[in-house]
Formats: C-alpha cells, sequence, structure tokens
C-alpha cells in the first residue's frame, strides 16, 4: 500500500509524526508539498517568507535523496491535489498536522470531504507543529482554553510528551508520481538584504552554533540577550519554527537535557508560542478581532491625515525615537526583529500613537521572516493591551527602554546610520545635541510628545 504525507507547517525529517506515520504503515510513501494557491495569491505569501519556505523545500528534497526518496511538490487547492494523487498512486492513507488557524482547519475539512470521495483516509497528528497540543490543556472551570499564561505554562512544563522520532533512514516514492520543479529561494525578488537561509540544515546548524557559543546558557541572564538589543544573543531560531524546519518538542528536550537557568528560561519562550496557537486555536476570530474589546476608538491610516503620516514614519522607521526607528529598520532590513524591539515598536504604534494595531501587524506580516497567525497576531493584541497581556494600559516608554534594554545606544547605532557617530546613550535623544549638530542630522524630530501620547491613550482607553 501507499501513503501520502501531505507536509505543510512540518518541513523537517527528523521528528516529523507526519512523515513518521506515512512510512510505518506503507510499502511506499509520498511526501507531499502542495503549493496552495490561494495562499500564493493572497497578501500572505511575501517575499520574505516565499524565500524561506523555497529553502526549507530544497533542503528537504536533498535530505529525501539522501534516503532513496524525493519530495513531490504539485500547485493548486490542496484537498483537490491531493485526492488527485491519491487516485494516481492508489494510496489508502493522507497524512497531515493538526492546523490550529482558521485556514489550516478549514483546508483540513475539505481535505477530508475530497479523500472521502476518493475512499482514502485522513489521519491527522497533534503536537507536530507545538509542543503540547492545543486543547488539550484546559484550565478548572470549564473553560477551553488558558487566558492567561502563567497558570497554562505550570500545566503545560507538567504535561505528558511523547519523545521526538529519529528521522527515517530510508524513503521509497514511487517511480510514477510527478513532481513540479521545486521554488528556488534565489530566484523569489524583493527579499530583505540580510534575510536568513531556511532549510533544516541550516535550523540545526543555527541551533548547535548557538549553543555552542554558549547562547543557551546565558539565555535567561541579564546580558543574554532577552532583554540587551546590542547582544544579539537571542536564538533567532523563530522562522524554522514557523515553517517546522525545526520541531519545537525536540528542542525542548534537547534543552532540558543541558539544563539550567537558561535552559529553563528558553523552554518557557516556546511555551509561550504553544499558548498563542492555543488561544488561536479556541479564537479563530482573534487573528482579526479583539480577543478582549476595551472600547477603542483607534485612530487608522485612512484619510491621509496626522495618524496617516506617524503611521508612515513608523513604518519607515522615522519615528524621531531612535529605539522605536532601529527596530524598524531592522524589520526591514533583516525580514527579523528581537522581541524587545517588536515589543516596544508595537506599544509605541498602539500606545503612544493610539493606531490600531491591525495596521501595525499587517506591516510586520508583510517582512517578518517568521510572521505567524498566532505568534503575530495575539502579540500584537497583547501589546496592544486588547489581549491576553493582565496589565493592559501600561505604556512602554522608549527612554526608560533605552535604559534597560540598549544602554550603551549599541543597537540603536547598528540600525539607524545617520546616529552612527554618537557616542553612548546620547544616541537615543538626538533633540538634545547641540543646535548645529542636531541640524547636521538628516533625521527627523519626534512625530509625537510622549506625554501627549500617553495623555491620549489614558483619556480614550476603559480602566483595567
Ligand atoms: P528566542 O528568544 O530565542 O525564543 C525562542 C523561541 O521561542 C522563538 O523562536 C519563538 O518561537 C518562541 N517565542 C519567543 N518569544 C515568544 C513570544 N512572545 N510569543 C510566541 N513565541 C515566542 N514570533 C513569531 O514566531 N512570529 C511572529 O509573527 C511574531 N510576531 C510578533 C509580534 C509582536 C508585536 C511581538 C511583541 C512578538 C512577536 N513574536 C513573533 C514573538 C517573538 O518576538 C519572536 O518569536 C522572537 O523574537 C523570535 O526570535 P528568537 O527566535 O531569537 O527568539
Amino acid at each position: 500500500a501507499v501513503a501520502v504525507a501531505l507536509l505543510t507547517s512540518d518541513l523537517r525529517l527528523r521528528d516529523n509524526p507526519v512523515l513518521h506515520a506515512a512510512l510505518a504503515g506503507a510499502e511506499a510513501a509520498v511526501p507531499l508539498f502542495v503549493r496552495d494557491r490561494a495562499i500564493e495569491e493572497s497578501g500572505f505569501a511575501v517575499p520574505n517568507r516565499q524565500a524561506f519556505l523555497a529553502d526549507c523545500l530544497t533542503a528537504l528534497d536533498e535530505g529525501l535523496r539522501e534516503r532513496g526518496g524525493r519530495l513531490v511538490v504539485r500547485s493548486g487547492d490542496p484537498a483537490t491535489e491531493t485526492a488527485r494523487l491519491v487516485r494516481e498512486c492508489g494510496a489508502r492513507e493522507v497524512h497531515i498536522a493538526a492546523g490550529v488557524s482558521d485556514y489550516a482547519q478549514r483546508r483540513e475539512t475539505r481535505l477530508r470531504t475530497a479523500l472521502e470521495e476518493v475512499g482514502c483516509a485522513l489521519r491527522v497528528h497533534d503536537a507536530v507543529t507545538t509542543v503540547v497540543a492545543p486543547g488539550t490543556l484546559t484550565p478548572t472551570g470549564g473553560r477551553d482554553h488558558f487566558a492567561v499564561f502563567t497558570p497554562y505554562f505550570r500545566r503545560w512544563a507538567r504535561a505528558g510528551r511523547r519523545s521526538p522520532l529519529a528521522a527515517p533512514r530510508t524513503v521509497r516514492v514511487p517511480e510514477a508520481v510527478g513532481s513540479l520543479p521545486l521554488p528556488r529561494g534565489r530566484d523569489v525578488r524583493g527579499t530583505a538584504p540580510g534575510l536568513a537561509r531556511g532549510g533544516e540544515r541550516a535550523g540545526r546548524e543555527r541551533w548547535a552554533s548557538w549553543r555552542r557559543k554558549g547562547g543557551l546558557d546565558r539565555y535567561g541572564q541579564r546580558d543574554g540577550g532577552q532583554s540587551d538589543l546590542g547582544a544579539d544573543a537571542t536564538s533567532r531560531l523563530s522562522p524554522h519554527l514557523h515553517f517546522g524546519s525545526l520541531s519545537p518538542l525536540e528542542l525542548v528536550h534537547e534543552a532540558a537535557a543541558k539544563g539550567g537557568t537558561g535552559a529553563d528560561a528558553f523552554v518557557r519562550q516556546l511555551a509561550w508560542r504553544d499558548f498563542h496557537h492555543q488561544v488561536l486555536a479556541a479564537r479563530p476570530r482573534a487573528a482579526h478581532a479583539d480577543y478582549r474589546p476595551r472600547g477603542d476608538r483607534w485612530r487608522t491610516d485612512r484619510g491621509g491625515g496626522a495618524a496617516a503620516q506617524e503611521v508612515d514614519a513608523w513604518r519607515a522607521g522615522r519615528t524621531g525615537y531612535p529605539l522605536v526607528d532601529a527596530g524598524m529598520r531592522q524589520l526591514l532590513h533583516e525580514g527579523w526583529m528581537h522581541n524587545r524591539a517588536r515589543l516596544l515598536a508595537a506599544g509605541f504604534l498602539t500606545k503612544t500613537l493610539y493606531v490600531d494595531w491591525r495596521i501595525g501587524a499587517a506591516h510586520f506580516l508583510a517582512h517578518l521572516v517568521d510572521g505567524d497567525i498566532a505568534n503575530n497576531q495575539l502579540n500584537w493584541q497583547w501589546a496592544a493591551g486588547t489581549g491576553t497581556d493582565t496589565r493592559p494600559n501600561r505604556v512602554p516608554n522608549p527612554l526608560t527602554q533605552a535604559r534597560t534594554c540598549d544602554p550603551q545606544g549599541t543597537y540603536v547605532r547598528r540600525w539607524v546610520p545617520e546616529l552612527a557617530h554618537i557616542q553612548g546613550a546620547a544616541v537615543h535623544q538626538p533633540w538634545r545635541l547641540p543646535a548645529a549638530e542636531r541640524a547636521s542630522l538628516d533625521y527627523p524630530d519626534p512625530v509625537v510628545d510622549l506625554g501627549e501620547g500617553q495623555a491620549r491613550f489614558r483619556a480614550a482607553r476603559q480602566p483595567d
């Protein structure tokens, strides 16, 4: 018998329950990736993620070939194309990872119907893209998901987990099954100049080199990168987790085996990822609607007024607040941003400028290589105070943040070249420079006074 492994957000050989199950029960298996035309024609398929995805597919194909197999690529509607392939090769089973987003859940339903028509079974595997499957942990009191991270994490840390699976040794793909050519990452136009390389091998190398350099050991410490923007010391594994070129479960196992405060802090961050996924799975509307409405009448970028200009300045990294601008420029240059910078940039847009979080979230999704509906939309809601933050009305201050996250101005000098010659912490307040020096800088004045922005937000927002 033949089985199909329909790969989606699990583009890896190691610890892949979908591939494993397809190979275990059949003489031959087809590792299939369908280029989903609906996604490719939507705004979601942006160059940075398309290029990273192409790298992942190339790496997967190489790995499968080393084992005697290959990746089969088709294009169109995943349900229709999978059913077509099933007819071609007489497969009896299709395996897929459980989807979390609304889109993935609808895709699964359509796939089930299409496969029923051709007499083929669909096997859905949990805990492939997350460590703990959404919906398996629920709070006492009958709620269907956790709305607060800390109690979720307590349960998550104690939850039983399967052991990671080894990569398959051999893969046999029926010869007659045809494939489209693989997309090539370097053919994608309009990518960020500093974009990271995708694929399981690149991901494993990054994970190994980060640990070798002490990244995991230092992770939880003050200078370990979680809060020090200049150190740039976080793992940068997020795009690999988004595309599944690394298994989150395997990372948890390997970090836990190492142990220590750094490993604990890192595992906790991976739990944040699961936390947002379980919120989204239970409340798919939270991708677009306020998870917890606070009566906001947001400013928008429509109509060309002051807010529109401020949003443009924010997108371009020209708000006049160097730390905010550094983050926004890093996003444009690398398609990635440090978590602290994301929090600050999002808090600045939604609270200081009081602009609708959806506008900021869309800009992030247009550039982030790890751009992810669960993590992006729910972190944006967290920053805007419409999500799961238990202190929704605090307003982050870029100058205070500069003192704790970039005390020497290293991060700002790296990303805002106009200010690169200014020594030390003075780089955070260019408006304080002597008038002649200030006038010679091609750098804007602040778009808003921080006190005024904060007062506007406090007046508009319902109390907690
Ligand atoms: P590390 O610090 O090394 O953490 C390890 C892993 O833990 C990350 O790769 C990530 O998978 C997970 N993680 C860490 N922090 C978070 C978090 N707050 N929420 C969820 N998972 C987390 N992350 C995305 O993967 N995709 C997004 O689209 C995304 N959008 C964001 C938007 C905003 C406004 C904010 C504040 C955060 C967003 N994040 C998003 C979360 C976080 O910023 C990134 O996961 C992190 O910066 C990635 O860098 P890293 O891999 O070096 O993280």
